[in-house]
């Protein structure tokens, strides 16, 4: 097994991986850098003469797509895997790409990195990539490939390839902690894997509580409306725009902030209309109101922009919160808000997300650490009278929760890529169980052969001999109205685990063990904890069935010792108390 840093090892940006596995060379990712002082690209010309034979795609941020047009050209017939939510969203973020350098083309003479024909092209190599299950392609015989939710935003993926010569995991862009777009991610089923490549974007740090930092930012907007100004929130298109838009609408209905109209402009809106059709990536809340015929990202104080004109109107109008991409400023409706915002002392700007060095985001925090007094927007330089305030709402792991992520896989080495060198010195410190790899940009990795029976199971499996009982057997309401919550996980799966047959339970059954009764209340808060269990030490959540989860056997290591405590037993499958059927 080979390992090709190609772009993106030592910061965020361009990322590319080169894989060689059973003797065949595989691509994860081809993505640009934002930062237009730097090369966009990564280095393509290091896969030159490589026989690759399939692509990989995470998910679907321009640091990971952007130059998958130029990829597929260097390799016209190759099919490239995606998700079904990043195969739709790449469509729109590359058609978004294509929109600004055209736009770039015409006002900066700058050459666009390639023609719409290209893009249309790649996207038409684009084939189904299963999430949830190990499977196999035709063009890598001997690689089984698992591909696994990644949280992050809709869609993302992480990836793990097995074959006789080595197995790795591809993280991607990873969140743990459940954002109310998606839940967190769980790490592809291969245990002692030979080679984790991690994201280290925030490896040297800890998030602050996302809770208290959503309604500190609820509030900032509020005050700003109550102030008299209109309050910009710049957003990433792809992911951090949708949840601005539930953060603030959740405020509103609870009642914490005032109601004040939220306009949405840009990408984000074109993404929102994207998520609505793709209900299976997004979190159980989403799905169930997307299912039932809500518009969750479109309240009644939202308003989408279709028309360029209306954006004079808007800002001649009374206070109102425009949420708009780009995310640092650098182009978009946000650009243009900001560039006539900045001047009114009662206006605000408030910054959500991570600003590049050079962007104009950055160079607006530096006004509000005093820094600077004016800033270069548009071609003007504007003096700054508005409140500017940063909050943190991220979409990536924190270095305690990427360690943490790591050490559910227990992999011989880990290389740590996407982060700049203070965030992936910091993580590494965190990681005192493995190797540590920093690589470079270009740089080579050789892994060992694999050595033989690594993999053979230690422990005894002991075949259950207990009667079969059902779940009607069961206690109801253990939790004695305590609310379930993480630590309560164990204790609940050891009342399950007394029925030895019971394999698959319902989050509904589960409510009604812990509460003593199953309310859409109480379903949510048993899947709300799960969905933070990231580990699913105890119970295993079901691709294949809404809510349902297995629950992990008494002598059961990894996912693939399925069945092997049961040997001799009865299997239930129990989806709901009335119909439970034998399956064998
Ligand atoms: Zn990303
Ligand atoms: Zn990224």
């Amino acid at each position: 097994m080979q390992v090709i840093f190609v772009g993106g090892a030592s910061g965020v940006g361009a990322s590319c991986l080169a894989i060689q596995i059973a003797d065949q060379w595989i691509v994860v990712d081809a993505g640009v850098r934002v930062d237009r002082k730097q090369d966009p690209l990564p280095d393509l010309a290091l896969l030159e003469g490589k026989d690759v034979r399939a692509v990989f795609v995470t998910h679907a941020h321009a640091d990971h797509i952007g130059a998958l047009p130029l990829l597929h050209q260097a390799f016209p017939t190759v099919p490239i895997f995606a998700s079904r939510g990043t195969a739709l969203l790449m469509g729109v973020m590359l058609a978004d790409a294509l929109k600004v350098m055209t736009k770039r083309a015409v006002e900066e003479m700058e050459l666009p990195l390639y023609p719409e024909n290209l893009v249309t092209g790649m996207l038409a190599q684009v084939r189904p990539l299963p999430v949830g299950e190990p499977f196999t392609v035709p063009q890598l015989p001997g690689v089984t490939i698992h591909a696994s939710r990644a949280g992050h935003i809709a869609g993302a993926v992480s990836l793990g390839f097995a074959a006789p010569d080595g197995s790795l995991v591809v993280s991607g862009d990873i969140s743990i902690t459940p954002q109310r777009t998606v839940v967190g991610a769980v790490p592809p089923p291969l245990e002692r894997c030979d080679l984790l490549v991690l994201e280290s974007t925030y490896g040297s740090r800890l998030h602050p509580n996302r809770q208290g930092e959503e309604q500190r930012l609820a509030q900032a907007v509020a005050d700003g409306i109550a102030n008299g100004g209109h309050v910009l929130v710049p957003a990433f298109g792809l992911g951090r725009g949708q949840e601005l838009l539930l953060i603030l609408q959740a405020a509103q209905e609870k009642g914490q902030i005032p109601d004040f109209p939220i306009y949405v402009d840009g990408l984000v809106r074109r993404v929102c209309d994207t998520y609505l059709l793709l209900p299976e990536t997004l979190s159980p809340r989403l799905q169930r109101q997307i299912r039932k015929g809500y518009l969750p990202f479109s309240g009644p104080n939202v308003t989408f922009v279709r028309d360029e004109r209306d954006r004079e109107r808007i800002l001649a109008g009374p206070p109102a919160c425009i949420v708009s991409s780009s995310g640092m400023l650098t182009g978009g409706p946000s650009a243009w808000y900001a560039a006539r915002l900045v001047s009114q002392a009662n206006a605000s700007i408030l910054i959500t997300g991570y600003q590049d060095e050079e962007s104009p985001g950055k160079r607006l925090l530096d006004v509000a650490e005093h820094k600077r007094d004016t800033l270069e927007i548009g071609g003007m330089s504007v003096p700054v009278h508005c409140q500017v305030a940063k909050y943190s709402l991220s979409a990536h792991a924190d270095g305690a929760e990427l360690a943490g992520y790591a050490a559910a896989l227990h992999p011989r080495r880990v290389a740590l890529v996407h982060g700049d060198d203070e965030a992936r010195a910091g993580l590494r410190t965190l990681l005192t169980e493995t190797d540590v790899l920093l690589p470079r940009d270009g740089m080579t990795l050789e892994a060992e052969e694999k050595r033989a029976g690594r993999h053979a199971r230690s422990s005894a499996h002991t075949p259950s001999t207990a009667p079969a009982q059902t779940l009607d057997s069961l206690p109801t309401g253990i939790g004695a109205g305590v609310p379930f919550d993480y630590q309560h996980v164990e204790q609940l799966w050891r009342v399950v685990r007394q029925v030895p047959t019971l394999r698959i339970v319902t989050a509904r059954e589960l409510a009604l063990i812990w509460y003593g009764e199953a309310t859409e209340e109480t379903t949510e808060s048993i899947l709300d904890t799960f969905a933070q269990d990231y580990e699913q030490r105890y119970f295993i959540q079901q691709h294949a069935l809404e809510e349902a989860y297995r629950v992990r056997g008494q002598y059961e290591e990894t996912p693939g010792d399925f069945l092997s405590d049961l040997v001799g037993s009865v299997l239930l499958l129990l989806v709901s108390q009335e119909s439970a059927k034998p399956v064998f």
